[in-house]
């Protein structure tokens, strides 16, 4: 599973990963996929992209509670991953100050990744 995301550099939907791994092992149950999803965003492993509604492997070793920032380029689907833990701070400090709880860990970036940018 992890090795089916970790062959792509963009994020794959559920179905995506189910294809993926049809090529290799019997079709699984989407239900067993979700499960197996869930316990790999639990560890860390793998870090859900709202927006899209898909799944990407992380090859970073962060703390599973770090925030991150990923950067989605809206020309080639790919998505890199930086740590924000600064931004964080101040963002967090700002929600509070709100008087907000917030439970937000992840922040989401499109643009034009540096290959695209090259390429135009
Ligand atoms: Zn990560
Ligand atoms: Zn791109």
């Amino acid at each position: 599973m992890l090795q089916a995301l970790l062959s792509s550099h963009r994020p794959l939907g559920a179905y995506e990963i189910i294809d993926e791994l049809a090529r290799s092992v019997p079709r699984p149950a989407p239900i067993t996929v979700y499960r197996a999803l869930d316990f790999l965003i639990g560890n860390g492993l793998v870090h859900r992209i709202e927006s899209r509604n898909a799944f990407l492997a992380c090859a970073h070793d962060h703390d599973a509670a770090a925030m991150v920032a990923f950067l989605i380029c809206e020309r080639c689907g790919s998505v890199g991953e930086i740590p924000a833990s600064t931004m964080a701070q101040s963002l967090g400090a700002a929600v509070r100050a709100a008087g907000f709880a917030p439970k937000l860990s992840v922040v989401e970036i499109t643009g034009t990744c540096a290959h695209c940018q090259k390429a135009a």
